[in-house]
């Protein structure tokens, strides 16, 4: 089987290993460099907090028990940190209402959450001043974690390259190359082609521009993320936490990353991101308001990037209608799916076992 797969992100390098593995010839074809798409700046949590349908919800469990089973596999290397989360949100009752439906509905699913105290939660992250919760509940998800993508892809990526395959940056994919009703390869943008029995479109947000035929493009609603990161600073924080005006996550050699989805909406791809930006400022205002260690301490540098997401928000893992050879592999919590689906992906295109709990999540739901 002679694959090819297009992008080198979470999704590519995990894809492209786990082919190599099983006896395919590989070529990986980037446009850029390894990890270097939305992968680069991704908050990169495990979970699977609040996934729905259940399909959904399901498929990101089996994510994250793949990044256990992976790190066992591959005993040394610590691109994974199941540390666990915590959460409290606002004050409002419905704000209150929703956490407490979310709890249920997780614990039902048989999910690992558990209401916590303040006590403890000071136990777990003593920079946290406790008088800004007032009396919000909180919560714990021990199994959950997150991981740094950029690592994880260089990883998966040496690992394929040491079973044989070939990665190309700097190669663009311009077009499909195919004949008689099937895809035969890919053709870049200095006009090489690159032949396979088999192309696998792991493009990400760019996902619906690797081929020319508008029957063929996946149809995505991206949305814009922004991230900042503080210097190394004189915290300990050691968990994910989720406040209402900020989320944070140890980001290594003593940085934190800071994200808020509200601050998300005000920025665009247009805008150069720039820590000293109105917007970075804000966050970390938030941040130095919940942990006094933070304060004066000013962004060290904050980025702007597309989420890639299918147009109905779920998955799109499978293969094209109308041509035969082309598999999508495009999705948003794309880090806390990447090993399962690489496992997943390459059952059914090697040995050509459809996986069920794969079904909702086909592309020819887009392609009527
Ligand atoms: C702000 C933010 C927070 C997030 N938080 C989480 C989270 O907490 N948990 C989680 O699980 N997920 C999270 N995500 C989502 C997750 O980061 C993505 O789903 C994941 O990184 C996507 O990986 P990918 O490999 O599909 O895409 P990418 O990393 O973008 O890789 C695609 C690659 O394809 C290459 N490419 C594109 N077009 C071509 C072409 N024509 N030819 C060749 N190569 C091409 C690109 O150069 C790129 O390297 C977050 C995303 C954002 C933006």
């Amino acid at each position: 089987m002679k694959a090819i797969v297009i992008g080198a992100g979470v999704i590519g390098a995990g894809v492209a290993y786990r082919l190599a593995e099983a006896g395919a010839d590989v070529t990986i074809l980037e446009a850029d460099r390894v990890g270097g798409g939305t992968s680069a700046t991704s908050f990169a949590w495990t979970n699977s907090h609040g996934k729905e349908p259940r399909e959904y919800h399901d498929l990101n469990v089996r994510g994250m028990k793949a990044h256990v089973a992976l790190a066992e596999e591959f005993q040394g290397w610590r691109w994974f940190h199941p540390c666990g989360s915590i959460e409290w949100c606002g004050e409002t009752t419905e704000d209150r209402e929703r956490q407490a439906r979310n709890v249920e509905r997780l614990k039902s699913w048989d999910y690992a959450i558990d209401w916590i105290t303040r006590k403890e939660l000071g136990e777990l992250e003593p920079d946290i001043d406790l008088g800004k919760l007032g009396d919000a509940p909180i919560t714990f998800c021990p199994q959950e974690g997150y991981v740094d993508p950029v690592i994880y892809a260089a990883v998966m990526m040496r690992e394929a390259i040491k079973r044989g395959a070939k990665l190309e940056q700097s190669a663009k994919v311009a077009d499909l190359e195919i004949r008689n009703g099937a895809v035969r390869g890919a053709r870049t943008k200095d006009g090489s082609l690159h032949e396979a029995d088999i192309v696998i479109n792991c493009a990400g947000r760019w996902a619906d521009r690797v081929a020319q035929d508008p029957g063929l493009r996946l149809p995505l609603a991206p949305t814009t993320g922004f991230i900042v990161f503080t210097p190394p600073v004189a915290t300990t924080v050691t968990h994910l936490v989720h406040s209402p005006f900020v989320n944070f996550r140890p980001d290594g050699a003593g940085r934190l990353m800071l994200h808020n989805t509200d601050i998300d909406d005000e920025t665009t791809l247009e805008m150069t991101p720039r820590p000293d930006m109105p917007q970075a400022l804000a966050i970390m205002r938030h941040a130095a308001e919940l942990m006094p260690t933070l304060k004066g301490v000013k962004p060290e540098a904050a980025r702007i990037t597309a989420r890639a997401i299918p147009q109905d928000g779920l998955s799109a893992i499978g293969p094209a209608p109308r041509v035969k050879g082309y598999y999508f592999v495009v999705t948003h919590s794309g880090v806390t799916l990447s090993p399962y689906l690489a496992k997943a992906v390459t059952d059914e295109i090697m040995h050509n076992r459809a996986r069920p709990e794969l079904e909702k999540f086909r592309p020819a739901r887009f392609f009527n």
